[in-house]
C-alpha cells in the first residue's frame, strides 16, 4: 500500500478526550474513529487489525473443532421473555420497536437465540455434543463508555455455546475452550492467564476470565508467578485427546481478580517470592450455567436411557475488538504503538527519504515489488514529506519492521533496517536488508 494513497489520518496532539493509551494510540494513529459514545467506525489500518485478531480467533476455534455459523444482531424480544432476561437486562439492553410494533433488540449475546435454534433442531444424545460459534457485533449500552474500544457500546465478540448431555460431557467441551483460548491469545503475543470467575447462585457452574496483565487493566489481579512464565504455545494440543492435565494445571495455583481474591488464602497458597500483584484486562470469558437457558427454553434431548432432559449449556465469549486496545496497552512505548507480528497491519514500513530522487525512487520502489512478491504486507511511504514526520508516524503506527531508503545511504551501497520493538537499527546491503526479513515469516 503507497502511503500517498491511503487514509491514515494521524495525528501529533494527544486527544483530550483519550484517557489510556491505547485510546490515544488509536486515534493518533488514525486506526478508528468516535461515531458516538462508544461507538467507532474503524478506519483501513485499525481494520486489518481487527481482522487480522478475528482471523485468529477464527482459527484457534476451528481448529479446537467448535463450527462457524451468524446470528444476526438483531433478536426478537420474545425470545428474552421466555429466558426472563428481558426485564433483568435492564438498561444495558438497546431496545427496538419495527413497524408493526413488534419488541426487537441489538443483541448484547446470543445465549436464547442459539438455544432456540437449537431446541428447534436437535432432540437426541446421539446428537451431541455440539459446539458451535459465530463472531458478530453486540450492543451493551453501558453507563459508562470509556478507553475506546476497550469498553464500547458497540464491540465485536466471538460467541461460542456448547451443548452436551451432562455435566460430565459439558467439561470436555468446557476443557477445549480453556486450552484453545490459552493459545489463542499466545498467538497474537499476549500472555493470558485464566482466573477463576464468579459463577452465579447456580452450584456446579464452572467459569473463567482470561486476563492479561497491562498496568492500566480495569482490575487488580493476583496470582502464582508460574502462571507468568509458563510457554503456552510450546507443545502442540490434540483436541480430541484429554485436555484435564493442562487444564489443572491452569486451576491448580492461585489466580484471582480482585472480585474474588482473598489476601490469605494467596499468602497461605503462594510463597512470596512467586507471589504477582498487578493490573490486568479481561480479554475472554467462559461459563458453564447447566440448563439457565434450556429449561425455561425447553431445549430438551432424549438420553441414552429414554429420558428427556434439559440440555447442559456452557457459553465462551472473547472480545476481539476490546484486543486491539488491549495489544496496545501491552505493547507499546513513548513513540506509539508496537504490534506483535502477528497482528500487525503490516509486516514492513518502506520509508523513502527523499521522493522526488531518481535513485531513491527506484530502489524504494523495487523493494516494493520485492517484498510484495514474497509475500510480504508493505505500507510504502512515498509521500513528499520530511523525514521527522515520516519517522514519527511510523514508529506512532508500529509495523515490525521499518525499512528506510535515503539518497546518502545508497551512494553506499547501503539502507537501514529498523526492528521496532529492540528500536535496533542496522545499516546493511539491500541484499541482506532483504535477507533478514526473509528470515522472519509473518
Ligand atoms: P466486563 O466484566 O468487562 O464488563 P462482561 O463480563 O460483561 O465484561 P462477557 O459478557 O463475559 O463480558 O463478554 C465476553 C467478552 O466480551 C469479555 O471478556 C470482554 O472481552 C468483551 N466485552 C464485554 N463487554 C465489552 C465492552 N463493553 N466493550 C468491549 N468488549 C467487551
Ligand atoms: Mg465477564
Amino acid at each position: 500500500m503507497r502511503l500517498s494513497r491511503y487514509l491514515l489520518p494521524t495525528m501529533k496532539e494527544t486527544p483530550a478526550e483519550a484517557q489510556i493509551v491505547s485510546h490515544r494510540y488509536m486515534l493518533r494513529a488514525g486506526m478508528i474513529r468516535q461515531a458516538s459514545a462508544g461507538v467507532y467506525s474503524w478506519l483501513p489500518l485499525g481494520y486489518r487489525v481487527l481482522k487480522k485478531i478475528e482471523q485468529i480467533v477464527r482459527e484457534e476455534q476451528d481448529r479446537a473443532g467448535c463450527q462457524e455459523m451468524l446470528m444476526p444482531t438483531i433478536q426478537p424480544a420474545d425470545l428474552w421473555r421466555e429466558s426472563g432476561r428481558y426485564d433483568d437486562y435492564g438498561k444495558e439492553m438497546l431496545r427496538i420497536r419495527d413497524r408493526h410494533d413488534r419488541d426487537m433488540l441489538y443483541g448484547p449475546t446470543n445465549e436464547e437465540l442459539i438455544t432456540d435454534i437449537f431446541r428447534s433442531s436437535v432432540r437426541s444424545y446421539r446428537d451431541l455434543p455440539k459446539l458451535l460459534y459465530h463472531i458478530q457485533w453486540k450492543f451493551r449500552d453501558e453507563v459508562r463508555p470509556r478507553f475506546g474500544v476497550m469498553r464500547g457500546r458497540e464491540f465485536l465478540m466471538k460467541d461460542s455455546y456448547s451443548f452436551d448431555v451432562d455435566f460430565e460431557a459439558s467439561k470436555v467441551a468446557y476443557r477445549k475452550m480453556f486450552v484453545s483460548y490459552l493459545r489463542t491469545f499466545a498467538r497474537m503475543g499476549l500472555r493470558a492467564i485464566p482466573m477463576e470467575a464468579e459463577t452465579g447462585p447456580i452450584g456446579g457452574n464452572l467459569s473463567h476470565e482470561f486476563i492479561i496483565l497491562a498496568d492500566t487493566g480495569e482490575s487488580e489481579v493476583f496470582c502464582h508467578r508460574d502462571y507468568v512464565e509458563y510457554d503456552v504455545l510450546a507443545d502442540d494440543v490434540d483436541y480430541n485427546a484429554d485436555l484435564s492435565g493442562i487444564v489443572d494445571f491452569w486451576t491448580s495455583k492461585y489466580a484471582r481478580t480482585d472480585e474474588l481474591h482473598d489476601q490469605a488464602a494467596f499468602e497461605a497458597e503462594v510463597p512470596e517470592d512467586r507471589r504477582v500483584t498487578r493490573r490486568g484486562i479481561e480479554v475472554g470469558h467462559i461459563f458453564y450455567f447447566s440448563t439457565k437457558y434450556s429449561d425455561p427454553m425447553g431445549a430438551r434431548v432424549t438420553t441414552a436411557d429414554g429420558q428427556d432432559m434439559p440440555v447442559h449449556m456452557g457459553s465462551y465469549g472473547i472480545g476481539v475488538s476490546r484486543l486491539v486496545g488491549a495489544i496496545i496497552e501491552a505493547s507499546h512505548d513513548e513513540a506509539g504503538i508496537i504490534w506483535p507480528e502477528p497482528v500487525a497491519p503490516f509486516d514492513i514500513g518502506l520509508i523513502n527519504l527523499k521522493v522526488g530522487d531518481p535513485d531513491c525512487d527506484k530502489a524504494c520502489e523495487d523493494l516494493y515489488n520485492q517484498l510484495q512478491a514474497a509475500h510480504k504486507t508493505v505500507l510504502y511511504d512515498d509521500r513528499d514529506e520530511r523525514p521527522g514526520a515520516k519517522f514519527a508516524d511510523m514508529d506512532l503506527i508500529g509495523l515490525p519492521w521499518q525499512l528506510i531508503i535515503g539518497p546518502r545511504g545508497l551512494q553506499r551501497h547501503v539502507v537501514e533496517l529498523k526492528r521496532r520493538d529492540t528500536g535496533e537499527r542496522e545499516e546493511l546491503s539491500i541484499g541482506s536488508a532483504l535477507a533478514r526479513l526473509w528470515a522472519y515469516a509473518t
